[in-house]
């Protein structure tokens, strides 16, 4: 889900270098019909899905000459989620609307391999308990979140502290002062990794690694003092577990998703891989360094919120799409994102144990409330 995004086109690339693993059943895209009919075709699929029904013709038409069934509409997009023929489910969906499908794969008992951090961040308290329940297997393949993954194999022993480590985003060595004046051009340009727009400025601002601090807590049921964020500048070191004896493990490599792309889908085995091999020698310096949490209030914001519980998170999430969506159309100020955010969780309705209902109402007022702030 998600195929024609940054995620999705690297997925692919795994099940392309692993044809005897993988059999492609269905994709899905919002509007990129053209990159979605080429994949449909390239893999074979039985399904494409436009979530923008205003797509539907020309995909329907660039597949006419295939076997590939086309549907349009976001409740398509999660169907397939569910569909018999699929064991495996990659949500690499942006934002909120990813909540949907992931509820639905899991819902369907299938193995989840999740890029969608916002699912997590918006209805973590309701999808995990559910996945449980299901046992339906969710696997992350966000950096962070499969480094600790990958060190908690093999251990039963409790964890003392998660350690996140985080690039620290386009503006990490501009000065407070300056970030008044940064456009979207220049937050696109993150120093280590090529990604999605959305979540590009998340990074900028460090909400992204606001939310990953709630995505871990959701996937590893670790609380939130014992979830710490360093900033590491070279993003070699992924992410660490520190045990109760002391000892800590991190995961490493050269920053390319498709490793821990491959982990999610292959676990417990692992891709064989015609990558480099990390040359310790080109890295002789790895660096850590405390996150300026004055430049960067996203993060602390997002650490109540994980307190708070409820829909507060939810409330986090929807004013910071409509926030970061007006950035990208140069609508308003970087500073203006976290100031969103700010305004939509002072007034909006707060619901201690919300239902997937009460997020979807939360979802919608956050956006409101940040469209009035930002005059949209
Ligand atoms: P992209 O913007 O590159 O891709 C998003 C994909 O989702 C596209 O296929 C897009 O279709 C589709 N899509 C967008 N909105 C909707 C919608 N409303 N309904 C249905 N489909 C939709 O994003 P990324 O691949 O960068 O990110 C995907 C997820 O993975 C995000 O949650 C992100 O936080 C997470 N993630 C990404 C990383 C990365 O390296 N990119 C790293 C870690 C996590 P279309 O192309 O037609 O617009
Ligand atoms: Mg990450």
């Amino acid at each position: 889900m998600g195929s024609t995004g940054s995620i999705g086109v690297q997925t692919l690339d795994i099940a392309r270098e692993n044809p005897d693993r993988f059999e492609v059943r269905a994709l899905t895209a919002h509007s990129n019909w053209q990159r979605l009919a080429a994949q449909a075709r390239e893999f074979d699929a039985d399904t494409a899905v436009i979530a923008d029904e205003g797509c539907y013709a020309p995909l329907r038409d660039a597949l006419a000459d295939t076997d590939v069934k086309v549907f349009a509409g976001a409740d398509a997009v999660a169907q397939v989620a569910a569909a018999g023929n699929v064991d495996t489910v990659v949500n690499a969906l942006v934002g909120y609307a990813g909540l949907a499908p992931t509820v639905a794969a899991i819902e369907a008992r299938k193995k989840l391999a999740l890029a969608n951090k916002e699912s997590l961040v918006v209805g973590g308290a309701y999808v995990m308990p559910l996945a449980r329940e299901r046992k339906a297997p969710v696997l992350p393949i966000d950096s962070e979140h499969s480094a600790i993954f990958q060190c908690l194999v093999g251990e039963r022993a409790p964890v003392r502290r998660l350690i996140v480590t985080c690039s620290g985003g386009a503006f990490r060595d501009l000065p407070r002062e300056a970030l008044a004046d940064v456009t979207a051009a220049q937050a696109l340009r993150h120093p280590q990794w090529q990604m999605g727009a959305k979540i590009t400025i998340d990074s900028s601002t460090l909400v992204n690694k606001g939310f990953e601090v709630i995505e871990a807590h959701w996937l590893f049921g670790t609380p939130p003092e014992r979830i710490d964020v360093v900033l590491h500048p070279q993003s070699i070191v992924h992410s660490m577990v520190e045990f109760e004896d002391g000892a800590i493990k991190a995961q490493l490599g050269t920053p390319d998703m498709r490793m821990p792309i491959s982990f999610a889908l292959l676990y417990p085995d692992r891709a064989h891989r015609p990558c480099e091999r990390f040359d310790f020698l080109a890295h002789p310096q790895l660096t850590f360094a405390a996150v300026d949490r004055a430049k960067y209030p996203a993060l602390d914001i997002a650490y109540d919120c994980l307190r708070r519980g409820g829909t507060a998170a939810c409330t986090m999430n929807g004013a910071n799409e409509v926030a970061v969506a007006a950035f990208l159309g140069g609508r308003c100020a970087w500073l203006d994102i976290v100031r969103t955010i700010e305004h939509a969780l002072a007034h909006a309705a707060f619901v201690e144990r919300p239902t997937l209902a009460d997020y979807a109402e939360a979802d919608a007022e956050a956006r409101a409330l940040a469209a009035a702030f930002l005059n949209q």
